[in-house]
């Protein structure tokens, strides 16, 4: 038997009204008292069952169904986005993942609304979304380097609100998941790029720069805390200094996602006994 969770991450890791990410302890592994061996074993039959949810709603969406999960991960560089999707979104049929990665936008992507491009890439039914990065870099990345002003950036705030009750209201479960890691965690993993030959291709000298503007980052990923954990849409707070923790926490969050939509298998639009029928009567 896996062991279990003594608070699962829906309940231990929700950011409700009070939380403080100055004083979150990012090397903690809030709800899971077992070992890391006992926590690889956990996500494995995790992601048995969250395969089978996952077939369910792959299964429904051929059928004409609407409802879809998106899981969003938003983190500094190095925190395990990456990670991430080999690992937990590697558990499940990679036909019924949809991933979009938001980087810089394009100068045609500037000239649009910013939630232009993530309507866009919004899941189709029956799929499970993944955005690397998201609409919410446009009060995190935008606000630090300021690149709009507060006037343009503080509204986004209610409109990424309006906007996510929009699609969850119209059938997507949305998972909100922050990537949280310490400051001494990230050096120590962007120093490993800079060691190995096998990590070069991950490092990005920009990555040093922002870095440099951590106090005003913790401040942006605060306030969008306070802002956008909804009813609706609820902010995870995932402590990622242990990757095997951040990934067991992820793993069950998409898996109480995707089996929360209760779907059965769909009903056949055809006769089954006449078919059997007409299948029997072949001669081969
Ligand atoms: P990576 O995720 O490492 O491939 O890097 C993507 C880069 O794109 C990050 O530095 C993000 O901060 C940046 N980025 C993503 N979205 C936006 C945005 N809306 N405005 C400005 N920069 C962005
Ligand atoms: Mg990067």
């Amino acid at each position: 038997m896996a062991k279990s969770w003594s608070t699962p991450p829906g309940e231990a890791l929700r950011v409700v009204p009070g939380f403080d990410l100055a004083t979150a302890d990012l090397a903690a592994t809030p709800g899971w008292e077992h070992s890391e061996s006992a926590a690889d074993k956990r996500l494995r039959k995790d992601g048995e069952h969250l395969g089978e949810a996952q077939e369910r709603l792959f299964a429904h969406g051929r059928t004409g169904g609407k409802r879809s999960v998106l899981l969003v991960l938003q983190g500094m560089d190095t925190a395990g986005k990456g990670g991430i999707v080999r690992h937990v979104l590697g558990l499940v049929d990679p036909q019924g993942v949809e991933l979009h990665s938001f980087g810089v936008p394009t100068e045609k992507e500037r000239s649009q609304p910013f939630l232009q491009r993530i309507r866009e890439a919004l899941p189709d039914g029956g799929r499970i979304g993944v955005f690397d990065r998201s609409h919410y870099e446009d009060v995190l990345v935008v606000r630090v380097n300021e690149v709009v002003p507060r006037e343009v950036w503080e509204p986004r705030f209610d409109e990424i609100n309006a906007f996510e009750r929009e699609v969850t209201e119209s059938g997507t479960v949305i998972v909100k998941v922050a990537l949280l890691v310490s400051a001494a965690e990230q050096k120590a993993r962007l120093r490993e790029r800079l060691e190995r030959p096998d990590k070069y291709w991950k490092y990005n000298p920009g990555d040093v720069d922002e870095r440099v503007k951590w106090t005003r980052y913790q401040e942006a990923y605060q306030a969008v805390f306070d802002r956008t954990s909804t009813d609706v849409a609820p902010w995870y707070a995932v402590p990622a200094d242990n990757k095997w923790f951040a990934r067991l926490a992820v793993g069950r969050l998409l898996r109480d996602a995707v089996e929360g939509l209760h779907l059965g298998w769909p009903a056949p639009d055809f006769d089954v006994e006449a078919e059997m029928a007409r299948l029997d009567a072949q001669p081969f």
